[in-house]
């Protein structure tokens, strides 16, 4: 089984004015696709995990039976594929809010909006490429972390809630140096909250 790209649950333009169409079909068709196709070209010579869901793939990553370099290779290009995956799904054009989450945020976080301001946070102060995520440890309790380039909270045994891409090809076309603009803008997008 090969792991493939999936289709974008909107059209590139859904997310216009905040995210625009040239960086989403940019981001979609050819950075994550690059990620799918390199990932596939790793797992060619894995024939026993080739059906591991690529988010089970990520979450036993340190204990996958292969070489340190094509253990480095899934961290990245496994990563990249489960991380945009994820990424997509959270977005959209329409509010769809979920209410317990809203109230789980709020009680740890003080406020939704003080959460949001944390996450935001979290996310410009990242320095260089990777993710800012809001995951559930172990005990079931909330956390804002940031992680480089495509590391996954799965790998560290975190359920990933809610992630914002921070590498300069989810925003650069638009927003150029301006972070801290996309980040304000693409809470825009974020369905669930
Ligand atoms: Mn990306």
């Amino acid at each position: 089984m090969k792991y493939e790209l999936p289709k974008l649950p909107y059209a590139y333009s859904a997310l216009e004015p905040h995210i625009d169409a040239k960086t989403m079909e940019i981001h979609h068709s050819k950075h994550h696709q690059a990620y799918v196709d390199k990932l596939n070209a790793i797992m060619e010579k894995y024939p026993d995990l080739q059906n591991m869901p690529v988010n089970e793939l990520i979450a036993s990553l340190n204990t996958l039976n292969v070489s340190d370099d094509d253990r480095q290779g899934i961290r990245n290009h496994g990563g990249g594929h489960a991380n945009h995956s994820f990424f997509w799904t959270l977005m959209g054009p329409e509010k769809e809010t979920d209410d317990a989450l809203i109230k789980k945020i709020s009680d740890q976080f003080t406020s939704l909006e003080r959460f949001k301001e944390d996450f935001s946070e979290k996310a410009l102060g990242h320095f260089g490429s990777g993710w800012a995520w809001l995951v559930e440890t172990s005990s079931g309790s909330l956390e804002i972390i940031a992680l480089p380039n495509q590391d996954s909270p799965l790998t560290l045994g975190k359920e990933p809630i809610l992630t914002i891409d921070l590498w300069e090809h989810a925003y650069y076309l638009k927003y150029q140096n301006r972070r801290k603009e996309y980040i304000a803008n693409w809470w825009n997008t974020v369905r669930c909250i």
